[in-house]
């Protein structure tokens, strides 16, 4: 008599995306020798330095593919080796500056190890071994790179956070009107929050600077736009385009969106994407570039929670 094995599948053929977490500490120095010391410094600020300074990377690995017959995109063990071969075993307490080739500027060729052209020499070591569809380094939680493997589409993101109060309610509404829209955000006298601002901006690296963008002069525009004249403010009455639109989570993001654009295009970047937190359980993102949804997959925004 035969016996009839029922086979399972386990999904198999089916497609997904797995991460992988790492992390790496490791120092670097930006200070280029063909200018002056005072040039290095006037460019790259306290970052320029001698002999360096450093940061807990952590580096955020996304693989995709179809499910195998163990129920697998790829065996985690395999992940795990090829991750500590090629970029954590050679980085981590290390210089980065002398580290891989790329990043030895006594060669004409060679450029600063940035956050965003480490992401990009790593994806080149990954992409050899393992199915990478995105990567997201960490450099501090309020500094990190995405690469998704286009060389002209390298994603820098800093985060920045403002307090304010608002009141959600339209003008032209009765307070019962507006509190049957909005409920208790259209208290009379307002509420407030700990906004988190997240601006990503999107372009291709210098070859030399290893930078997307001058980072100080981004931080410069962010602290000069959106901080300093939205921080401790009652939106609603403190900032004129707010007298006749509500402050909701989307407007704000869109009006920082707008404040932002041009002036970040002025630096030699793209604005790519506002996201706006206003409170752990709810944020706003605006995608700048792209109006329609036809937005790229976020990767893993919710993988690692920074405080
Ligand atoms: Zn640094
Ligand atoms: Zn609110």
């Amino acid at each position: 008599m035969s016996v009839i094995k029922s086979k399972a599948r386990h999904m198999q053929g089916r497609t997904c995306v797995i991460t992988r977490r790492a992390c790496f500490s490791a120092s670097h120095r930006y200070w280029l020798p063909e200018l002056s010391s005072d040039d290095n410094a006037a460019l790259f600020g306290p970052c320029s330095i001698a002999p360096g300074h450093g940061h807990n990377y952590e580096l955020i690995v996304s693989m995709g593919g179809s499910i195998n017959e163990d129920g697998m995109v790829l065996n985690l063990s395999d992940v795990k080796h090829a991750i500590h071969t090629e970029i954590t075993s050679q980085l981590d307490f290390r210089f980065l500056n002398e580290t891989w080739p790329e990043f030895d500027v006594s060669n004409p060729n060679g450029c600063l190890p940035t956050t965003e052209a480490l992401v990009c020499s790593i994806w080149k070591r990954l992409i050899i071994h393992l199915p990478v569809v995105a990567l997201r380094l960490y450099e501090q939680p309020n500094l990190w790179s995405d690469y998704l493997g286009n060389a002209m589409d390298s994603f820098l993101t800093i985060r920045t956070h403002f307090a304010a109060a608002h009141r959600l309610a339209r003008t032209e509404l009765s307070q019962s009107e507006n509190e049957k829209i909005y409920g208790k955000c259209a208290r009379p006298n307002g509420h407030g929050h700990n906004y988190l601002v997240d601006i990503t901006v999107r372009g291709s690296i210098d070859k030399r600077t290893g930078m997307i963008c001058d980072l100080s002069a981004l931080q410069r525009l962010v602290d000069d736009l959106v901080v300093e004249p939205f921080d401790h403010t009652f939106l609603n009455k403190d900032i004129p385009f707010f007298a006749n639109c509500v402050p909701t989570a989307e407007n704000i993001a869109l009006h920082i969106s707008d404040k932002l654009a041009g002036p970040i295009q002025a630096i030699g970047a793209h604005l790519h994407k506002v996201r706006l937190q206003e409170s752990p359980n709810n944020a706003a993102e605006v995608y700048a570039e792209t109006p329609k949804l036809d937005i790229q997959p976020e990767s893993l925004v919710t993988v690692v929670s920074h405080q």
